[in-house]
């Protein structure tokens, strides 16, 4: 089930599955490095083969195998998994398909995406502090893992620009319109307004840039956009 051979077939949906943006090479940026790496001799088989049924549609996830009548349940095994071993409840399990296992909510890539955030926030971040002008008076603070808004609005720098107070009004507006996730629900229920300001609070922002002169603090947080939650 799902082989692959190295078929003509497989260069047409390939193809076809790419976007239609087309360069004057007659090809997209995204076709070119695919096709760079498919042809790469260095890059081992498994992993070409890989992609190329990722472009078809066809890895062996719930929703494919459910497609092809395999499977009747296309709630994502994984998670449900991982979920049970934290004695969490396993209702409204998402979609077991290629792009979940890939994303953020995926229970079983949260070291692999939390590894990928790191290393690349870090270069964005001394990329952003490398174009400073000594005119710009921006000054960036990397909060270490463990701080939370809580701990870091315990610094009166901070406090100054902006109070616990007025930031709470203003976070919460914004809190109200992420969703809730399903462990944090029950706490949500018993206090909609509470579990707001806890999660804002809680939140470890990824960089804070301060700057004195307009008095402003600019709260960093880095993510896909295919995240974003
Ligand atoms: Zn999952």
């Amino acid at each position: 089930m799902c082989e692959l051979g190295q078929s003509k077939a497989i260069s047409i949906t390939l193809h076809m599955a790419l976007g239609r943006q087309t360069s004057r090479y007659g090809k997209t940026k995204a076709e070119r490095s695919l096709g760079k790496y498919l042809n790469d001799p260095r890059v081992p088989w498994r992993y070409k083969r890989r992609e190329m049924m990722a472009i078809a549609r066809i890895i062996p996830v719930a929703k494919w195998l459910a497609k092809i009548k395999e499977r009747s349940d296309v709630s994502c095994t994984l998670c449900k998994r991982a979920r049970e071993q934290r004695s969490a409840s396993t209702e409204n399990l998402l979609e077991e398909t290629y792009g979940h296992i890939n994303s953020a909510f995926y229970d079983g890539m949260a070291t692999t995406v939390t590894a990928a955030h790191h290393f690349i926030w870090r270069h964005l971040h001394a990329s952003m502090q490398a174009v400073q002008t000594p005119a710009s008076k921006l000054r960036f603070v990397t909060p270490d893992k463990e701080s939370s808004m809580s701990t870091l609005w315990q610094e009166e720098e901070f406090e100054q620009i902006c109070s616990r107070e007025l930031l709470t009004e203003k976070a919460a507006e914004i809190e109200k319109m992420i969703s809730v996730k399903e462990h944090g629900r029950e706490r949500y229920n018993f206090d909609p307004t509470m579990f707001y300001k806890n999660r804002f609070w809680n939140r470890r922002p990824d960089g804070i840039v301060i700057n004195k002169n307009h008095r402003t603090l600019y709260i960093l947080e880095f993510k896909r956009s295919s995240d974003r939650n």
